[in-house]
């Protein structure tokens, strides 16, 4: 099996082109097909319907696209799995994952931390999943014959934590292992090569790349695409084509991006880790956050996320209002540099206590690294901290630790 390359990356999903004789993936709008045999066109509806892809005829967009088949297909070829299957956004994949997960048992085990929209999914009752929470080490006393999925997040949302997906899938034994590998991305962690039934990203960060796309995506083997593209077709949380496009397109430059990106955050890390003001720094390529060595092993390098502390709010705050180049927005894996405030916004949703027992502190910030000049970075990053260390003259009680 063969797993993320560059060349994959360029070219997977686009074998067809030159007997196309097309040079970019075609858009296929379509919402219906001219069916010219009834009885053709009757079996593929029938087989979709039961989540095979089509032999021909699409029949209809919600069963599928042509379009997005061709970023299904190059998501598989760089993840190393059987397929890929598309939706409508990353929380669309997860929730499918998790209806999947459900028809063979209702106990969920998830690992904090996960993303907040995942978090709040699990743990609102909404899906009417049974769900307990428990770490690597943990995991052995919240097993049950009736649990159907663990789902686990690497490096993890915002204290960008490593979890050894290797010891993971171990004490998992046979229950199914999903991880999310947004912030990884195909091009440094390849999690079903470490044994993973499955590997979820939110397509809307660094796959799609230049923050104008939103879109989710599972590789897993056949047989659960095939549940999975059921769902889908049940649920209709369908990727729109255009949307396709240009997630297939973003995987041209994908290696390039997150290479770039990791080399600007690896400097910027350091930088926040040596000022005075920042009271502690979040970077996977660190020793103290990656205790078990899974950079070099688990992970190709560290990424391009970088989270750090503030000694309060109002640090904190001032710093994200006082930026002017990087973007004080949510969201990750764009072009260009944003920051943002984990427990009042992407982390909002999760419950306050958890929040303390994940180190979602009040001062804490979160870091998208782009592809900017990492001096600009840093040149602006040092007079928003300087402009929030000024500040602190405000609130004498707060001293910077
Ligand atoms: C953004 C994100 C999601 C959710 O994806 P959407 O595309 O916003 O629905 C899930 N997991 C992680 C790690 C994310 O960063």
């Amino acid at each position: 099996m063969t797993y993320f390359s560059d060349t994959l990356s360029i070219h997977a999903g686009r074998e067809e082109f030159s007997d196309l004789g097309v040079h970019a993936a075609p858009l296929d709008f379509s919402t219906t097909y001219p069916i010219g045999n009834l009885g053709n066109g009757a079996d593929e509806l029938g087989s979709m319907a039961h989540g095979n892809r089509p032999e021909s005829n699409p029949i209809y967009a919600r069963l599928h696209n042509p379009t997005v088949g061709r970023f299904e297909d190059a998501m598989a070829t760089i993840e190393g799995g059987e397929a890929g299957v598309a939706f409508a956004s990353g929380m669309a994949a997860i929730t499918a994952a998790l209806m999947a997960a459900k028809q063979k048992g209702n106990h969920i085990i998830a690992v904090r931390p996960l993303y907040g929209g995942t978090d709040h999914l699990l743990s609102s009752g909404l899906l009417g999943l049974d769900v307990d929470w428990a770490t690597v080490e943990t995991l052995h006393t919240v097993k049950r014959d009736d649990t159907s999925l663990i789902i686990a997040e690497t490096p993890a949302n915002p204290s960008l934590q490593l979890i050894n997906i290797k010891k993971l899938i171990e004490e998992a034994g046979d229950i199914p292992v999903m991880i999310d590998s947004t912030f990884a991305t195909p091009v440094l962690q390849n999690p079903l090569a470490l044994g993973a039934h499955a590997v979820v990203h939110s397509a809307t960060k660094y796959l799609g790349g230049h923050g104008d796309v939103m879109g989710g995506v599972i590789v897993t083997n056949e047989e659960w695409a095939k549940e999975l593209r059921g769902i889908r077709v049940a649920t209709g949380a369908v990727l729109h084509p255009f949307a396709g496009y240009l997630l297939h397109r973003g995987l041209q430059t994908l290696g390039a991006r997150v290479r770039m990106a990791q080399a600007n955050a690896t400097l910027l890390a350091q930088k926040l880790k040596d000022h005075p003001f920042v009271t502690r720094t979040y970077f996977p390529g660190f020793a103290q956050c990656d205790p078990e060595g899974l950079v070099g092993t688990q992970m190709r390098g560290p990424g391009a996320m970088i989270a750090f502390s503030l000694p309060s709010y109002e640090a904190a705050s001032k710093v994200m209002e006082s930026v002017k180049l990087l973007t004080p927005a949510v969201s990750l894996g764009s072009l260009d540099t944003l920051i943002q405030h984990p427990a009042s916004l992407t982390h909002q949703v999760v419950n306050e206590s958890v929040k303390d027992d994940l180190g979602i502190t009040a001062g804490m910030l979160r870091i998208s690294v782009g592809l900017e000049d990492v001096t600009d970075l840093w040149e602006d990053l040092e007079q928003a901290l300087e402009q929030a260390q000024s500040n602190l003259q405000d609130y004498p009680e707060l001293k910077v630790v």
